[in-house]
């Protein structure tokens, strides 16, 4: 019996710091720095209400039970990252508790939401984290906004960890509050009832998964040969697909927290969240009527549930939601794009559109064309130009030839076996390059070999 926790890191879409005024971008090394965020003697953190608001926007999208009053706590430990000796943090009272993320199939209680300022980065030189020769700190991101969101260990693969995560982002995205690609893990896994094994820092969902991966078929063999699993920290090794030892896990007592002295207690407030996926799901189904597993797939991305939704006033939304959720999802998908980031945009899926319904093309000709579009940007007429698609020849040309190429599928087909016609459409959709209408071609093949060929 496998089970597997999370205790997931995003950062915050602030422009400013947690506690202090410093701007947060990138920017050489220790620039964006000052008494607060380094800890100076004297220095007295202020609280970042912003960073409060997207905390509690996370915590209500996750069905949290929202503390009335939140506290902030230092937690502490002798590193370089973090030069006051101690991170501010939230303990005791986090902003949020008990709440559970809507997954397909089942619910993931999640323990808590917090905040906490990230520490500063460390620049190892000369080998990684286990070998390096020395280390440069960057306090730039020292006091940076972090939300940690900690579910209960009820994960039993490690693809349920990565769909989890997967829908988190996506729950991220719909709130617009953290930034992309800050998501980091730290990923709790025991096998069979043994001490557990946390892997810090793995970075994204497919990592997540990857780790998890391996960390099992390491703890099975060990366990397979004799071997005995011991309560650690690993660290994931993105380069060589393994998991390291880092040092041999510490408890939270260890840290000994105490409330912050600087910080008082802060009241809580109502915050309003947008509509999110599976809601719009649950709209697009009732309204549209689709299916769940189309709307499913639209709506794992936000922009271009946005698109599906604005389109839907000009076209069919079925015959939307089977392009959407199929061919063009699969192609941004193979290129690993959210729709935004890709040169996609509502005016060119509109004049596909147009293309699909005037009916001028094929399923397999507009599959090519949307395949193009995707990869340049292109519009219909640009991407037809650019396949070579109007160059065509003379479609009853095609046909003709077709039917004088395969005599033993023309008498085939007259003898009553009709899947012989779709070759002999096949063929003919072959020489016009994708740029026909199955249907129309069926019918003008039907016609010529009646009226004798
Ligand atoms: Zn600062
Ligand atoms: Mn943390």
């Amino acid at each position: 019996m496998i089970k597997i926790g999370l205790e997931t890191h995003v950062q915050l879409s602030t422009k400013t710091k947690l506690f202090c005024n410093c701007p947060v971008k990138e920017d050489e090394p220790n620039k964006n720095i000052c008494d607060v965020c380094l800890g100076l003697p004297g220095s007295k953190p202020r609280v970042n209400k912003k960073a409060i608001e997207y905390g509690l926007k996370i915590a209500k999208a996750l069905n949290c039970k929202i503390m009335d009053k939140i506290v902030f706590s230092r937690k502490s430990y002798f590193y370089p990252d973090m030069s006051k000796n101690y991170q501010i943090t939230q303990y005791e009272i986090p902003l949020g508790v008990d709440g559970y993320l809507e997954l397909d199939g089942f619910e993931v209680k999640i323990r808590r939401v917090h905040l906490e300022e990230d520490p500063a980065k460390l620049i190892h030189i000369g080998g990684s984290i286990t070998s390096a020769k020395y280390v440069l700190v960057d306090y730039n991101r020292a006091g940076v906004p972090l939300c940690e969101i900690v579910t209960e260990p009820v994960f039993t693969t490690p693809k349920e960890a990565r769909k989890y995560l997967q829908e988190l982002e996506n729950i991220l995205e719909y709130l617009g509050v953290y930034v992309e690609g800050s998501m980091k893990s730290d990923v709790n896994v025991s096998v069979d009832g043994n001490p557990r094994v946390e892997i810090k820092n793995v970075s994204g969902f497919r990592e997540v998964e990857k780790a998890l991966q391996y960390e099992i078929t390491r703890q099975k063999n060990l366990l397979k040969t004799g071997g005995k699993i011991i309560q650690e920290t690993r660290a994931w090794d993105e380069d060589m697909r393994i998991t390291k030892p880092l040092r041999t896990k510490e408890t939270e007592e260890d840290y000994g927290y105490i409330f912050e002295p600087d910080l008082t207690p802060i009241h809580t407030w109502d915050v309003e969240i947008p509509e999110l996926p599976i809601a719009r799901m649950k709209r697009f189904i009732e309204t549209f009527g689709i299916n769940e597993k189309f709307a499913r797939a639209i709506v794992s991305d936000k922009e271009y549930a946005e698109v599906y939704e604005k389109l839907c006033e000009k076209y069919d939304p079925k015959v939307l939601a089977t392009w959407f959720s199929g061919p063009i999802k699969k192609e941004l998908n193979y290129r690993d794009l959210k729709f935004r980031e890709s040169p996609l945009t509502y005016e060119l899926l509109d004049d596909f559109f147009s293309a699909v319904v005037s009916k001028k093309y094929g399923d397999p000709a507009l599959k090519l064309i949307i395949r193009r579009m995707v990869d340049s940007g292109e519009n219909v007429e640009e991407a037809v130009s650019s396949l070579g698609m109007n160059e065509t020849r003379d479609l009853e040309k095609a046909i003709h030839e077709v039917i004088v190429e395969h005599k033993k599928a023309v008498e085939d087909y007259l003898k009553g076996r009709d899947e012989a016609i779709n070759f002999l459409i096949g063929q003919v959709l072959r020489k016009v390059r994708g740029a026909g209408d199955p249907n129309e071609i069926r019918e003008k093949i039907q016609k010529v070999i009646q009226n004798g060929y």
